[in-house]
């Protein structure tokens, strides 16, 4: 059934089945390549909320788990945009990190944000996103982990918002043609 978000129309895309089934297997590969590293869980706010609970629910390895919040705005350096993280207080030093985040688009947030987590001199740095659009991506990125491979078409809902709205939904939601 085809949802309404402000002033657009959402149809189904991904079913609360699938995702939490592709959500299981991420978990089970992740909890067997972190065994005995005890990894911190960096979740990308405000987006990976939801994704980063049921994954974290489902790791089986001893493991810990923070939230920040990144702030882009227009800045001097070279790519143009200058992201600062809101809220990291855990020592980072030798830990082996794994960034939870909701979608990957162009690239452009985490390719900005990885040098800046690189100076906190962890053991290692790995991407787990629920989603990622292969065609939008613009900035050099390697993708660790990736739930699903989805069309470059906006999507809601299971953590996604439209302008804040959204949000809180078990699917996900395709934005429907216009046509
Ligand atoms: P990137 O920097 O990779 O271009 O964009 C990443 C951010 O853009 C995501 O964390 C998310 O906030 C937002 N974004 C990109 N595509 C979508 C989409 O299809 N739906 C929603 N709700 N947000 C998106």
């Amino acid at each position: 059934m085809s949802i309404q978000v402000l002033d657009k129309t959402f149809v189904p895309y991904l079913s609360e089945q699938e995702i939490q089934d592709r959500i299981n297997q991420l978990a089970i590969q992740i909890s067997a390549d972190y065994e005995g590293k005890n990894p911190l869980f960096i979740g990308i706010l405000n987006g990976s909320f939801m994704f980063a609970s049921d994954l974290f629910k489902n790791i089986t390895t001893p493991s810990t788990i923070s939230f920040i919040k990144l702030a882009s705005y227009k800045g001097t350096t070279s790519t143009g945009t200058v992201i600062t993280s809101i809220g990291l207080e855990e020592n980072l030093q030798d830990k082996d990190i794994i960034i939870i985040e909701d979608i990957v688009d162009t690239g452009k947030t985490m390719s900005a944000f990885i040098p800046s987590l690189q100076q906190l001199q962890p053991a290692s740095i790995r991407i787990c996103t629920l989603l990622h659009k292969p065609d939008a991506l613009q900035f050099p990125l390697s993708l660790d982990y990736v739930g699903f491979n989805i069309p470059d078409k906006f999507v809601v809902g299971y953590g996604l918002d439209y302008d804040g709205y959204g949000r809180n939904s078990r699917e996900i939601f395709q934005i429907a043609q216009t046509s």
